[in-house]
């Protein structure tokens, strides 16, 4: 993950004294009386790789084009290196937009694609050269100089056209969903390539993505969107292990959901009484929420331990019979439908062959986790 690059300092989004790159100050953008983004602010910094995720129609290219400058915002501000750019059209911006189609021009070379945008800057000619051909190295197409690009697979269109934009050297780079016409396999291997290309050559990238995990596997932050609004800002383990609400928790990843209401309510844990299972939830952790009030307790199957020996713990078990078992290679995921007719999933990692697997289909079992994997949600 690209996080890991800011390990060794504190990360600039947890440093007080650090000044975003990108600043959208209350961004609000309506469309014939219909809200598509909806009062958003946020904070970006450089050398981040920050995806703007959420389902289709939630907003995200709609404030990824304002940023561009294709569209104006209806109220709100959007500063770039700290310069008010909500009213600079879009080739004033130092922005570079790649684009889900990649937009490269049909009846030209890979070379003359990428040299486009210099030439258009009246750039000296030795220039242009040095500059295509550092950039086709870094992304890896020397020698393709001269393709067009019907000549030219779906991942080599996707670094053309990055080069294309990187070339011009732009202090943003925005991309929408630049990867969505990829197969699943490239598109796992063209992920790690951009972000090391990122990497290498430290701009500010913004994405717009609507696939989790591809978000999860690139970014060093996520902005996860729904209805025009941000529900959650965080890197990817944090979004993914403290979500902030069962929306949140629903859209990263499977988890299983246990509706309650808090019986007991201390410091350092809180007990939750579920009609879904027999046992309460103790949950290893305060929530500032008062005994009595409906709350949901999130937990993701693979925290979820599946067992034929009944456990001795007065919480955070109960049992089930496996209706399906979903194998998926390295792991299966087992689910289990409770006596209260919930079904529970959980995620065994496949240590033996499907034939010598203890847990079979309609096999009462077992369902229990660790108190400090629960996650008190709001309703
Ligand atoms: P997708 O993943 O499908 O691209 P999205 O999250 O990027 O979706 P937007 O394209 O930002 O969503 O659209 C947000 C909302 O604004 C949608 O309801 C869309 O129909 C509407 N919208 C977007 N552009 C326009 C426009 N030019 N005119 C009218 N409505 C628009």
């Amino acid at each position: 993950m690209s996080q890991s690059k800011y390990l060794s300092n504190l990360e600039p989004w947890q440093d007080p004294k650090a000044q975003p790159y990108v600043s959208i100050k209350n961004i609000t953008k309506t469309f014939g009386g219909r809200i598509a983004v909806n009062d958003v602010s946020l904070s970006i910094y450089r050398g981040e790789l920050f995806s703007l995720l959420g389902r289709s129609g939630c907003g995200k290219t709609t404030l990824l084009r304002m940023l561009a400058g294709f569209e104006t915002p209806t109220s709100g501000k959007i500063f770039i290196d700290g310069m008010d750019m909500t009213d600079t059209p879009a080739y004033k911006r130092p922005v570079s937009m790649v684009f889900q189609s990649y937009a490269l021009f049909p009846h030209m070379t890979v070379e003359q694609n990428v040299a486009f945008g210099l030439i258009q800057e009246g750039i000296p000619r030795n220039e242009i050269r040095d500059r295509v051909n550092a950039y086709l190295e870094l992304v890896q197409m020397s020698g393709y100089e001269q393709r067009r690009p019907n000549q030219l697979s779906g991942g080599e269109m996707q670094r053309v056209a990055l080069a294309r934009s990187l070339v011009k050297h732009p202090k943003l780079v925005l991309l929408d969903e630049p990867l969505a016409a990829l197969d699943k396999k490239l598109r796992e291997r063209t992920q790690l390539e951009l972000v090391n290309i990122q990497e290498k050559v430290g701009v500010t990238f913004i994405m717009v993505s609507h696939d989790q995990e591809e978000a999860m596997t690139m970014s060093s932050r996520i902005g996860l969107m729904n209805e025009g609004r941000i529900l959650q800002v965080g890197g990817p383990t944090e979004i993914y292990e403290y979500p902030n609400s069962k929306y949140v928790a629903n859209f990263i990843g499977l988890v299983n959901l246990f509706d309650g209401i808090i019986v007991e309510e201390r410091s350092d844990h809180v007990i939750v009484k579920s009609t879904a299972m027999e046992k309460n939830l103790y949950v290893s952790h305060s929530a500032s929420v008062p005994v009595g009030a409906q709350i949901s307790v999130a937990i993701r199957p693979e925290k979820v331990m599946l067992t034929d020996i009944q456990p001795k713990d007065e919480y955070n078990w109960t049992s089930g019979v496996v209706k399906d078992i979903v194998y998926l290679g390295d792991v299966s995921i087992y689910h289990v439908k409770l006596r209260s007719g919930t079904v529970i999933f959980a995620t065994v990692a496949n240590l033996v062959r499907a034939a010598e697997r203890p847990i079979q289909w309609e096999d009462e079992v077992f369902l229990h986790w660790q108190s400090e994997n629960g996650i008190i949600l709001a309703m």
